[in-house]
């Protein structure tokens, strides 16, 4: 039985995660401070006496007594308007917390797998998306706070990578949706299902020409497992001999099978909710919304032999069911 610490694991993301974790018998501690997590999608492994549920901002450094095998590092708002309400708190959790998080792993002797994010690419000129791309980031704009964020975490990563042969991967997670989303979370696909349900507008922003490639929760949780599964040497060797990596490993998670523009995504979950009475409103776009995104999965693909299966309309349809139950 492995001990797995979850940073984030009262969240959308986290909750899958531990799910599955518990469901293979691991021991499984979750932190959270609760900004966007949920008590509502934790209460359930709370009478699991393999689960435990320390209340902590990692942005403070933490002590923990039992052995820990394996750290998900996860905590971070992730939806625009969360992680744009307090953007120094943002930018601490992504810099303060992967120190504290890396302390942590040294101590233990850890693996790390890091959340990172597709919005290292910023508001991509590539695409698709490879890992070797550096991105186009804008540091002083209303996204700077997650963007340049995540990428000092990734530096950190690296560094202690180098300097202490810790055992960390990067995981580049790209638009992902499921349940134990928040009804609040203001992304794009739990705001169209809400607004439907609801029968309200479904709030476009800009033109809705802007592209996402979207990516079902379950295959990301299948990803992220077989990444930290396999052994650092393996890892590190397969990159380098297939690919030439010589640094970190790094891998983008998301589905590039899936790309649609905003407006499609929109029309589908309409299609998919024809009782809805709901119209689709334009409203302004963001600045620095990126105009498309989508994956590169080649190296994820030939070194853990992972691609998503889920396609978005059954996606869509699994999620629909959940927010029908929650609200
Ligand atoms: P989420 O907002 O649902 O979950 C984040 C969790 O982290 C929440 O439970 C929150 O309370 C917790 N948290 C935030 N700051 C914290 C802090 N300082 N200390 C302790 N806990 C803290 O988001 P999610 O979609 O589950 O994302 C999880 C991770 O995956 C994030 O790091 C995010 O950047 C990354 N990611 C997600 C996506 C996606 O599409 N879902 C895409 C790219 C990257
Ligand atoms: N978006 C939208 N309506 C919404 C929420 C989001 O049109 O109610 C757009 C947003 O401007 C962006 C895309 O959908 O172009 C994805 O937004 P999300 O916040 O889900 O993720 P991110 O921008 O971080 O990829």
């Amino acid at each position: 039985m492995k001990t797995i610490l979850v940073t984030g694991g009262a969240g959308f993301i986290g909750t899958n995660l531990i799910k599955k974790l518990l469901e293979d018998k691991n021991k499984v501690i979750c932190i959270d401070n609760m900004y966007t997590g949920r008590l509502d999608n934790i209460k359930k492994f709370l009478n699991n006496p393999n689960f435990e549920f320390i209340k902590h901002n990692i942005t403070k450094p933490i002590k923990i007594k039992e052995e820990i095998d394996e750290i998900y590092n996860l905590a971070c708002p992730a939806s625009p308007p969360h992680y744009q309400k307090n953007p120094i708190f943002t930018l601490n959790t992504s810099i303060f917390g992967i120190i504290n998080i890396l302390e942590l792993a040294k101590e233990h002797e850890a693996k790390v797998l890091h959340a990172s994010t597709s919005e290292v690419y910023g508001n991509p000129l590539e695409h698709p998306q490879k890992e070797g791309y550096w991105g186009n980031v804008n540091p002083i704009g209303p996204r700077a706070c997650y963007d340049e964020g995540k990428r000092a975490a990734e530096t950190y990563c690296y560094e202690y990578w180098k300097e202490f042969n810790l055992d960390i991967r990067i995981v580049r997670i790209f638009n992902t949706y499921g349940p134990y989303m928040d009804p609040n979370d203001g992304r794009v696909v739990s705001n169209f299902i809400i607004q439907a349900l609801k029968n309200r507008p479904l709030t476009i922003y800009g033109d809705g020409k802007q592209t996402r490639s979207f990516q079902y929760i379950d295959d990301l949780v299948e990803g992220m497992l077989k990444y930290m599964e396999i052994n650092k040497e393996k890892l590190e060797y397969k990159l380098k001999e297939k690919f030439n990596w010589n640094t970190i490993p790094v891998l983008n998670m998301g589905n590039p099978e899936e790309e649609f523009t905003i407006l499609e995504l929109a029309k589908k979950v309409l299609e998919l909710i024809p009782e809805s009475k709901s119209k689709i409103e334009f409203k302004p776009l963001p600045q620095d919304d990126p105009i498309k995104r989508k994956p590169d999965i080649t190296m994820a693909k030939k070194i853990l032999g992972w691609k998503p299966k889920v396609r978005l309309e059954e996606g869509l349809r699994k999620t629909i069911k959940y927010f029908y139950t929650i609200i």
